[in-house]
C-alpha cells in the first residue's frame, strides 16, 4: 500500500475537562477521499485545526509527507503542501474572488500577507489565477467582491483559494455547509476529480455527498475514532447507526 501523505498518530487535545480529541489516530492516502463524519462537538474541527497548525495538540504526532510537521507552525505546514478551508469563511470580503486567490498565490511563495499588494494587470499573476477561478467555476464572477458572491459561490471561492496554494492535501472542513441542492452536487462533481490532484480530509455533513465521494470514512464521537472503513462497512456498521446515522 502506498504511504500516507499524512498521519496522525493518538493525537489528544483538551479544553479543561473536555478531551475533544482524544487519541485519533487516522492517515490519508494518495487519490483519495477520507470523510470524517460524526454529531456536532465529536471534535472535528478540533482536530482539523490541530493538524493544520492552529491547536497545539497535548500529545500526539502528526506527520506529513514523511516528516513530522507537530511542531511546525500553521505558516510552515501551509507552504509545505497543507491547504485548508473552514467551517467560516476565511475570505477577504472586500477582495475581488481573483485577487484572494492571487493573494493566496503570492501568500505560497513565501511572503507575507500584510506586505501583499498582487498588480492586477500582471498577466504571469492574474493568468493562473484565472485558470483556478474557471476550474470553480467562478470566471464571471472574477472581479466581484468576496462579500458580494452568493454563498456557494463563497464557498467555491475558499476551495480555490486552496488550491492556489498547490497543494499536496486537501482539509476540507464542512465544504457542502449552507448549500443547496444544485451548489452541493457542483461542488461534489469538482471533489470528485480533485482527489487525483491532492487527497482530501473531508469533514462534512451531508451523507449524500460523503456517501458519493469517500473511499474511506472514519466516525468520531466523543473525540475518539469509533469506527473507519469503505461507504459500505461505515453505513451497515451497527455502532455507527446508533451512535450517528439514526436509528
Ligand atoms: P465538531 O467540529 O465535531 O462539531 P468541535 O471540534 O468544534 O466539534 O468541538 C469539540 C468539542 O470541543 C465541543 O464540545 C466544543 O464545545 C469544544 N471546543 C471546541 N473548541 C473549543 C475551545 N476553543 N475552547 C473550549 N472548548 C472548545
Ligand atoms: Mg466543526
Amino acid at each position: 500500500m502506498a504511504e500516507p501523505v499524512l498521519a496522525v498518530d493518538r493525537l489528544e487535545k483538551a479544553f479543561g475537562a473536555l478531551k475533544a480529541t482524544n487519541g485519533v489516530s487516522l492517515d490519508l492516502r494518495p487519490g483519495e477521499i477520507h470523510a470524517l463524519i460524526g454529531p456536532n462537538g465529536a471534535g472535528k474541527s478540533t482536530l482539523i485545526n490541530q493538524i493544520a497548525g492552529a491547536l497545539a495538540p497535548d500529545a500526539g504526532t502528526i506527520r506529513f509527507l514523511g516528516r513530522d510537521v507537530t511542531a511546525l507552525s500553521t505558516a510552515a505546514r501551509a507552504r509545505l503542501g497543507l491547504a485548508r478551508t473552514f467551517q467560516v469563511s476565511s475570505l477577504l470580503p472586500d477582495f475581488s474572488a481573483l485577487r484572494n486567490i492571487m493573494l493566496a498565490a503570492q501568500a505560497r511563495q513565501g511572503s507575507s500577507l500584510r506586505f501583499l499588494r498582487p498588480v492586477l494587470s500582471d498577466r504571469t499573476l492574474t493568468e493562473p489565477a484565472m485558470a483556478i477561478l474557471a476550474r470553480v467555476g467562478l470566471t464571471a464572477r472574477a472581479d466581484v467582491p468576496a462579500a458580494e458572491l452568493s454563498h456557494g459561490e463563497r464557498r467555491q471561492l475558499e476551495i480555490a483559494v486552496a488550491l492556489a496554494m498547490q497543494p499536496k492535501a486537501f482539509l476540507l472542513d464542512e465544504p457542502m455547509a449552507g448549500m443547496g441542492p444544485e451548489g452541493s452536487k457542483t461542488l461534489t462533481a469538482f471533489l470528485d476529480g480533485l482527489r487525483q490532484e491532492a487527497p482530501i480530509l473531508l469533514v462534512e455533513h451531508d451523507m449524500d455527498a460523503v456517501f458519493a465521494l469517500a473511499d474511506r470514512v472514519s466516525v468520531l464521537v466523543y473525540g475518539q475514532v469509533i469506527a473507519s472503513g469503505s461507504v459500505a462497512e461505515i453505513r451497515s456498521d451497527p455502532e455507527v447507526r446508533r451512535a450517528y446515522l439514526g436509528d
